[in-house]
């Protein structure tokens, strides 16, 4: 063989070799995380109906990572690194919060850092969604206007943002005012779908070789909800709430999507496993 035909060989397998690591480098992942549980020991808020009184029940808290060759981005936050451990935190009366394993860890085991995600943005602001928010204080932060003037009218601080958003006074950020195609290709986008809260949005993910993912976050909190379209007593507004059911149920079947449900068990499947889900013996209680 001559050295040009050596030389021609190589080259071709290199060409190769990059058109498979580039192919894998620019694909777009969806990865589910572990943040946290709720033990809630009465559902009946979760629907108008009254068809969850006196229900207890176990709800799951995701964290999503979307791997995008043009950044990373964390949508949600789960409840908080903070409180990892058997104890956990009273989120409100007769709502406990654990956190099994950290955030932090988990993108460690993907060779990655807080610093490596440069967008962070959530279905709406409820605590049990924006935990770790303040750890990506190198990300850009994605608000949604409108959820976060009522976040701060409710929960802020004589102008200030609650203390698990504190970050938004020192990060970058980038306000939400409608739908909004994050990278420009159609892979990721923020939909409104308000209801729950004045600025509740889903993500719309086609990940690489897929079929495409509605996450629809808490506009609906189970299957049951989902199936019978019930509306918790405590959402903003219950006609928003009916119309954004419409809307993403309609664009579901535009798009030929699958939804996962923010809270729903049979939707969560993170990536290293759930631990606790299924804990035989109720968990210690604090704070
Ligand atoms: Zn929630």
């Amino acid at each position: 063989m001559s050295w040009i035909r050596v030389a021609f060989v190589v080259a071709l397998a290199v060409c190769y070799s990059c058109a498979q690591a580039c192919a894998a480098g620019a694909a777009v992942r969806l990865i589910t995380l572990d943040c946290g549980r709720i033990d809630i020991a009465d559902m009946d808020a979760f629907a108008d109906d009254g068809s969850y009184k006196g229900v207890a029940r176990r709800l799951v808290v995701p964290c999503y990572l979307i791997r995008h060759p043009k950044g990373n981005l964390l949508w949600d936050a789960g409840i908080g690194d903070q409180f990892v451990g058997p104890a956990g935190v009273t989120l409100l009366p007769g709502f406990v919060a654990h956190v099994p394993v950290t955030l932090t860890s988990q993108l460690k085991r993907l060779g990655l850092s807080t610093d490596d995600v440069g967008y962070i943005g959530f279905s709406h602001e409820h605590v049990d969604h924006i935990g770790n928010a303040n750890a990506f204080n190198h990300a850009i932060w994605l608000l949604n206007r409108r959820e976060h003037e009522w976040t701060m009218a409710h929960d802020g601080q004589n102008g200030e943002p609650p203390s698990l958003l504190s970050g938004a006074k020192t990060a970058r950020l980038q306000m939400i005012e409608g739908d909004l195609d994050l990278f420009g290709d159609g892979s990721v986008s923020i939909i409104q779908a308000p209801g729950h809260t004045p600025g509740h949005q889903v993500l719309l993910v086609r990940p690489s070789g897929q079929r495409p993912i509605l996450l629809v976050g808490d506009l609906w909190h189970s299957r049951d909800n989902y199936k019978h379209d019930r509306v918790p007593r405590f959402n903003t507004s219950r006609s928003d709430t009916i119309a954004s059911f419409e809307k993403i149920r309609a664009l579901a079947r535009e798009t030929n999507s699958k939804l996962l449900i923010a809270h729903e068990r049979s939707d969560f499947h993170p990536v290293f496993g759930a631990r606790w889900l299924r804990s035989p013996t109720p968990l210690r209680h604090s704070n």
